[in-house]
């Protein structure tokens, strides 16, 4: 039960040590040598079970091996508020140390103008909140989801509850079919069902 188990690459395993991280949590433990499968994922998992790193750690590791020449958007982690947006950015940014990785933060009330130019010089990976990445995409000829690899849902239900169905459908929608997709959400209701059917292809269910 460590970090070394868990076939994840050395940078990766140096930026778990530098935050003190000894062991895996049990979502963590669940979830990483899943996600590194490529399968979907399903996990009713909350705040402070170490979700934010079960999900960005195979992240990650699958980045470590992209093909380098064709810089595009691989990974687009969609969040309901943008505290949680900017909480999950510093994460990745943490356990990304040690990689020549870059994530970038889109979220409203921050200058549209600097968040083109964030986008435009090709991050990996984008921390959006619904609303504003969506408008960035509706606006931009540059910039688009096309050979998005992999899409996280963090905290459906309050994704949900804030009424950001709409935004996400349509996000679904300009996601290439053929994605990993994740979703982590503390209740599983009705609602999160549908989303669930909408957007993951037979997901293995996970519980923290
Ligand atoms: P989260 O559930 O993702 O919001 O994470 C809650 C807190 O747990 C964060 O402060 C993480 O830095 C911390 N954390 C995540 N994974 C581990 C781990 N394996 N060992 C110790 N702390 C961790």
């Amino acid at each position: 039960n460590s970090f070394l188990e868990l076939n994840l690459s050395r940078p990766l395993i140096r930026a778990c040590e530098a935050l003190g991280y000894q062991k895996p949590t049990p979502i963590q433990a669940a979830c990483i040598p899943l996600a590194l499968t490529g399968r979907d994922i399903c996990g009713s998992a909350i705040t402070g079970s170490g979700k934010t790193a079960a999900f960005s750690l195979p992240v990650l590791e699958r980045l470590l091996f992209r093909p380098k020449r064709i810089p595009a958007i691989r990974v687009l982690i969609l969040t309901p508020t943008r505290e949680l947006a900017a909480q999950v950015h510093s994460m990745i940014e943490k356990l990304a140390q040690f990689t020549d990785i870059r994530c970038c933060l889109i979220v409203g009330g921050l200058p549209t103008k600097v968040q083109e130019v964030a986008l435009r010089s090709n991050p990996d990976i984008v921390v959006a909140t619904p609303g504003r990445i969506i408008d960035h995409l509706r606006n931009s000829l540059s910039v688009g989801l096309e050979d998005l690899a992999i899409l996280i849902l963090d905290e459906a239900d309050r994704l949900l509850e804030l009424g950001f169905s709409v935004e996400i459908n349509e996000l679904i929608c300009m996601c290439p079919k053929r994605r990993q997709t994740m979703l982590f959400s503390a209740t599983m209701t009705e609602q999160i069902d549908e989303l669930v059917k909408l957007s993951l292809n037979k997901p293995v269910r996970l519980e923290a």
